[in-house]
């Protein structure tokens, strides 16, 4: 009797024991498994956040003119209309470009087409400055004593304060590029538009006493990266007396190709003498150093091939991706 009690004992023990085993194995699998999942959450949401970061780099430095160009030369014979649509000259274009969602033709250029004999008008054009670029090439423009226009973005800070006076003292056109130049709250709707315009406009005013009359939207008249449709901004701008200013030529320096400063000037040369107005779009940006680089080779290029270089006025022949006439009030 005792005997059994005892084995009946011992067995109960066992198979709790048994049983503690079991739950325990259970618990450090589901341990395991939430360790695991957490681990894997985290990488994603990091992973998600690099890509995030990368995505947004990518829409405000990088272009894809460089392959467009190529293609659109091998499909394109090179027709008034082939010139008249400008597919060679968009720069900044939005990856979704990359991606194959076309490019807006401009619409305006068919009057700017050269003739044989024509002078030929060039704007050098700085965007996303300034920065520690923008002193060498302001130096550099004084040098040949010569007039550019740069679409500036908004820096704070005493150094970027002087280098906004350099550039009006020294007779260069102040215009805006936005004071964020973050595409998606730029762009998120008309409010936030107004905002940042409001406070690139103020702020400029502000440091250099300076009404600034021109604007150049990050990206283009032309980008699909705006949620809001363009013609929003571009009727608000028309309202403010504003004129804004895309490009017809492209130095390539927005590309993710890195172009040699040699290349940046031939990619110049060789456009601006299909127009009568060419408006060239570079970067001073503090990335930029083969622009800084091109820009005097560029010049004596330019010179050489006796084309008037002069900062945008009220007598530029406006080009615009989208016309700013064709956006009803
Ligand atoms: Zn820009």
């Amino acid at each position: 009797m005792e005997d059994s009690t005892a084995k009946g004992l011992k067995e109960s023990r066992k198979k709790r024991e048994r049983i503690a085993k079991v739950k325990g194995t259970i618990v450090s699998i589901i341990g395991i498994w939430l360790m695991i999942s957490i681990v894997i959450c985290a990488v994603l949401m990091w992973r998600v956040s690099r890509l995030e970061e990368k995505m947004d780099y990518l829409l405000d430095n990088f272009t894809v003119s460089g392959q467009m160009d190529a293609e659109s030369k091998q499909t394109l014979p090179n027709t008034d209309e082939s010139m008249y649509f400008n597919l060679e000259d968009t720069t900044e274009v939005s990856l979704m470009e990359e991606m194959g969602y076309g490019i807006v033709p401009v619409m305006n250029q068919k009057e700017n087409i050269a003739q044989e004999n024509d002078t030929h008008k060039v704007y050098l054009t700085f965007d996303d400055g300034p920065s520690s670029n923008t002193a060498q090439i302001l130096d550099i423009l004084k040098k040949y004593d010569l007039k550019a226009t740069f679409f500036v973005i908004g820096r704070e800070g005493e150094e970027y304060e002087e280098l906004y006076k350099r550039i009006v003292e020294e007779g260069h056109t102040l215009a805006m590029h936005s004071y964020t130049h973050k595409y998606k709250v730029l762009y998120e709707s008309l409010e936030s538009f107004v905002d940042d315009f409001s406070r690139i406009q103020n702020y400029l005013y502000k440091v250099t006493g300076k009404e600034c009359l021109y604007y150049r939207f990050p990206g283009g008249s032309s980008n699909h990266v705006s949620n809001t449709d363009m013609t929003e901004f571009i009727s608000y701008l028309n309202e403010q007396g504003i004129t804004y200013f895309d490009w017809n030529v492209s130095s390539g320096d927005a590309t993710s190709q890195a172009y040699t400063p040699e290349e940046l000037v031939q990619n110049v040369t060789s456009d601006i003498v299909k127009y009568k107005t060419s408006i060239v779009l570079m970067h001073d940006a503090e990335t930029k150093t083969s622009t800084v680089q091109a820009l005097e080779p560029m010049i004596l290029a330019l010179q050489s091939m006796g084309v008037e270089i002069l900062p945008i006025d009220e007598s530029t022949t406006v080009v615009q991706h989208i016309a700013a006439t064709s956006v009803e009030q």
